[in-house]
């Protein structure tokens, strides 16, 4: 269900301003100089006269840190209290954003899951989103700011807290690039695109310039980690294009479609 309409804003000249979800993965977002680059990147398409909503991620090993803390108490974890627990590196990253992109001139506002509404199923640790039912994102974006939303979280319907499952961030950003209708939707990584074998271990690798959803979902089943299998379903339901690019680099990267 879709229940937040898109709005297409003309800019005066005929140039149609584009609506860019930019997903950005924990590497990305690791330490302060990464945070900072990422909101230059940020700034540059702002500048450019576009719409940019950014999806977080935790920032480099966060998420297992915190797993291990919980792994200390006992061996015996409750989901509900893991999901409390392992969202809080999200709402660190995004928060640590929004102050990058404040400190650039660039107005911003981090988000997490229960401000926008973003509402899944109660299978924590696995959860499934469902709906957006806020129209906060919207009014954020047509008040000129960047939203910075918190991946991987969710709220059920008894308003807990839920995750969407390891590496669930991309599949935030492929939701809210379909809930907004966003004309591009973009993965920031610490591969620049989508290889034949890990170019970090295997000298062979190839870069594929596209690949289709289902070359994709069989790679990601074969555990290759570049995108959340789940983000790449949805995609492929919705007929979301989705473009896996360097964090580090200006590179071309690989287009899924
Ligand atoms: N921080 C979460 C994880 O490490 C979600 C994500 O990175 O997409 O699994
Ligand atoms: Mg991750």
């Amino acid at each position: 269900m879709r229940l937040i309409l898109k709005t297409k804003i003309v800019i005066y000249g005929g140039n149609e301003m584009a609506l860019i979800v930019e997903k950005f993965g924990g590497a990305s977002v690791a330490d302060t100089e990464r945070i900072k680059a990422v909101a230059d990147r940020i700034a540059r398409e702002v500048k450019k006269g576009n719409q940019v909503v950014a999806v977080v991620s935790a920032q480099g090993k966060t998420t297992d840190g915190l797993l291990h803390k919980a792994e200390e108490i006992s061996a015996e974890l409750s989901d509900r209290e893991l999901d409390q627990l392992l969202a809080c590196g999200e709402q660190m990253s995004a928060a640590l954003c929004a102050m990058a992109l404040k400190a650039k001139g660039i107005n911003a506002v981090s988000l997490s899951a229960w401000q926008l509404g973003l509402f899944t199923d109660g299978v924590h640790q696995n959860a499934v989103p469902l709906m957006l039912t806020s129209s906060r994102l919207r009014r954020e974006l047509e008040q000129g700011r960047v939203p910075v939303i918190t991946g991987f979280q969710g709220i059920d319907e008894r308003g807990d807290l839920t995750t969407l499952g390891r590496g669930g961030s991309d599949t935030t950003a492929v939701f809210l690039a379909h809930a907004l209708s966003a004309d591009r939707c973009l993965f920031f990584k610490d591969v620049d695109g989508v290889y034949t074998a890990d170019p970090h271990t295997d000298q062979a690798a190839r870069k594929l310039e596209s690949v289709s959803y289902d070359t994709m979902l069989s790679m990601a089943q074969n555990g290759a980690r570049v995108l959340h299998s789940r983000s790449v379903e949805l995609a492929k339901k919705y007929g979301i294009r989705l473009e896996v690019l360097s964090g580090f680099s200006e590179n071309t990267g690989t287009v899924i479609e």
